[in-house]
């Protein structure tokens, strides 16, 4: 049985699992390392077009203050204001009109420009109605804004610092004036040698800012603006400037411990319902700026924060799902194959195993060839009669090992009965057939070869007897049926047939028949026995001039025939002259007398297409011709 008997069955299919099982898992984690890298390079991706709209974001309110600082400063410093101050009049006076004029002018942006003195009079004031161009308010228009908080904080500025008013709407008579008109004010106090002298005051129109924040983000991004009480500016249509309404308002007060989470960090994202909302905190200038805080970012509508996330767990998720389940059937899918092909198998031994059994109750070699004609296996009593192991041949091409001629030649592949077997699908056998032992002896036998159709695999099995005896017994009746009882040279029957066969192959012959002389008068004088002894010695002595492959036999009481192949007619007369002489000069030695015998010849050539009866005719005629011309001649058909 071949050694993949001995493994079991069971054992193997844990092994196959395991193997399958840590095969997909790591074809899973490999999958599930390579996607999370690449979702990670993704939320990065995005996480830093976050941060660049941040960017974008605070820039443009920057940028917009930066300018207001910077006319505010000049406004707040100039050597015009200065000569003003020290010596107001009315030329100085209107000389800083005009400059307010036409900075107004250039800035639409500006609603107003004003100078208030340190009690809180308004000096000078450039207002806008609308859209339309800036002008100077008349003398007996200005107000006193000691009240408003814009001017009470700028009355605790120092020299230099400036002061950025929260983001509101513009109020006017009480009343916020519509349309919105979102509004910050900056102010700058004037300082003349260490002294207070009041303050510059722009106010300054916020729709552009808010407008250009939008216009810093692409679609479907919305900017966003809330300020430090958690109160929307801007971003939120249902929510905008509604504290200036009512109080309590806000996400401070709506979502008062998200609120705290905002303000307790300097930048995040949050999701408020459907949308993500990213954030940073900021405040425009530096430390001589006093600037209120802002929350400046971006809503992605649509999408919550953890949506890629979100996304990438989902797919995550489904990937494995889908990995592990396709992975789990091709599993069971080849499970259930190598299944299959193992019940196969096990059915093929344990039929392997019946098989053996039988065969060896049967006494006969039996071998198991696969399709290609190699040993599969073989049983005992083949073992025992070819001297070979079976682990020695399973495996191996059986025909070249044992396959052999009577010779012991190696056997024409063509001859070989599996060969044939295999190849047409009948059975074969063959009565003599011959199988070289491991010793090299060579074993007939008979033969037979039976295709197995039932296998899937295909192959045959071979049955084989050991015809040892057998041949031995057959060899000595057939040697005795050919042989002449009384000479041990062959008999007629023999003869003939040798004559005939030679006939029948066409090859160049002759024959030699010959009669001895005066036979009769031998038995008659010295009786049956001496005779029976002339006739022994006789052909003995024929024999010893013979080849080992000429045939010699008596075809009659005392008269015999030699057979005699690729001699011409010359050379066959001179080995009948040979013969005739030796048996002239051979005594017989008979009590003390001493026997003379001689024979006479008639040697005749085969001719092409001569029969047998026509041939030995000729022969007999030729040697019936030699009695006559006085015996103990050889005459030869001319
Ligand atoms: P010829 O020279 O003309 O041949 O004379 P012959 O006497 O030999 O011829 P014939 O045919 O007259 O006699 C043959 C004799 O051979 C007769 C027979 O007794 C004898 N003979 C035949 N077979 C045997 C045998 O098996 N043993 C013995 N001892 N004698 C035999
Ligand atoms: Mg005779
Ligand atoms: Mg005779």
């Amino acid at each position: 049985m071949s050694p993949a008997t001995n493994k079991i069955p069971g054992k193997r299919t844990v092994l196959f699992w395991l193997a399958g099982l840590i095969t997909l898992s790591f074809l899973l984690i490999m999958t599930g390392i390579s996607l999370y890298q690449s979702w990670q390079k993704e939320e990065k991706l995005q996480h830093q077009q976050r941060s660049y709209y941040q960017g974008q974001l605070q820039d443009v309110l920057h940028r917009s203050l930066w300018m207001v600082e910077l006319d505010i400063s000049r406004l707040a410093t100039s050597p015009l204001l200065e000569r003003h101050l020290l010596q107001p009049n009315s030329s100085t006076q209107t000389l800083l009109q005009e400059v307010y004029l036409s900075l107004a002018d250039v800035r639409p942006v500006y609603d107003q420009i004003r100078l208030i003195d340190t009690e809180g009079n308004e000096q000078i004031r450039i207002n806008r109605a609308d859209d339309e161009a800036p002008y100077v308010l008349p003398a007996n228009a200005l107000q006193n804004k000691a009240h408003r908080y814009y001017v009470a904080e700028g009355m605790q500025l120092l020299e230099g610092n400036i002061y950025v008013s929260p983001l509101d709407l513009n109020i006017e008579h009480k009343q916020v004036e519509l349309p919105f008109k979102p509004m910050l004010r900056i102010v700058q106090p004037v300082y003349l040698h260490g002294k207070r002298y009041g303050q510059v005051v722009i106010n300054y129109r916020a729709e552009e800012l808010l407008k250009q924040l939008d216009n810093a983000l692409p679609q479907p991004l919305q900017s966003i603006l809330i300020n430090d009480r958690g109160q929307w500016l801007h971003g939120n249509e249902e929510q905008d400037w509604s504290f200036m309404f009512e109080a309590h308002s806000g996400l401070s007060q709506q979502r008062p411990a998200l609120w705290q989470q905002i303000k307790a960090q300097p930048t995040g994202q949050i999701t408020l319902g459907q949308d993500c909302l990213a954030y940073a905190w900021t405040h425009y200038g530096s430390e001589h700026v006093v600037s209120p805080r802002w929350l400046i970012g971006f809503r992605e509508i649509g999408s919550p924060c953890n949506g890629l996330e979100a996304q990438h767990q989902s797919r995550a998720a489904q990937l494995l799902g889908a990995g592990t389940l396709a992975g789990f059937m091709v599993l069971f899918g080849w499970h259930q194959l190598r299944s299959r092909r193992l019940r196969l198998y096990h059915r093929l031994l344990v039929n392997e195993q019946r098989l053996r059994l039988v065969t060896n109750e049967m006494g006969n070699g039996v071998i198991m060839v696969d399709a290609q004609g190699c040993a599969r296996w073989m049983n005992p009593e083949a073992e025992r009669l070819l001297g070979w192991k079976e682990s020695e041949v399973v495996g191996r091409y059986l025909h070249d090992i044992i396959h052999v001629t009577a010779e012991g030649e190696s056997l024409d592949r063509d001859e070989c009965l599996t060969h044939r077997a295999l190849r047409t699908g009948q059975r074969q056998h063959r009565e003599r057939d011959y199988l070289c032992t491991r010793e090299g002896t060579v074993m007939p036998v008979s033969f037979t070869v039976s295709p197995l159709h039932q296998l899937e695999s295909g192959g045959a099995v071979i049955t084989f007897n050991d015809d040892r005896e057998k041949a031995i017994t057959e060899n000595r009746l057939r040697q005795q049926a050919e042989t002449d009882e009384l000479t041990g040279s062959l008999n007629r029957r023999a003869i003939l047939r040798h004559v005939e066969q030679l006939i029948s192959t066409n090859v160049r012959f002759g024959v030699i028949m010959f009669d001895l002389d005066h036979f009769k008068q031998v038995n008659d004088n010295y009786g049956h026995g001496v005779g029976d002894k002339i006739l022994i010695e006789a052909t003995r002595t024929v024999q010893e001039l013979l080849r080992s492959h000429d045939n010699f036999g008596r075809i009659g009481g005392e008269e015999f025939l030699l057979v005699i192949d690729n001699l011409n007619a010359d050379d066959l007369c001179k080995l009948a002259e040979r013969i005739r002489s030796r048996l002239e000069c051979h005594r017989c030695e008979v009590g003390d007398q001493s026997l003379q015998v001689t024979a006479s010849f008639g040697v005749a050539m085969h001719r092409p297409s001569e029969t047998l009866g026509e041939l030995l005719a000729r022969a007999d005629e030729v040697l019936y011709q030699a009695k006559g011309r006085g015996r103990n001649v050889v005459v030869a058909v001319d």
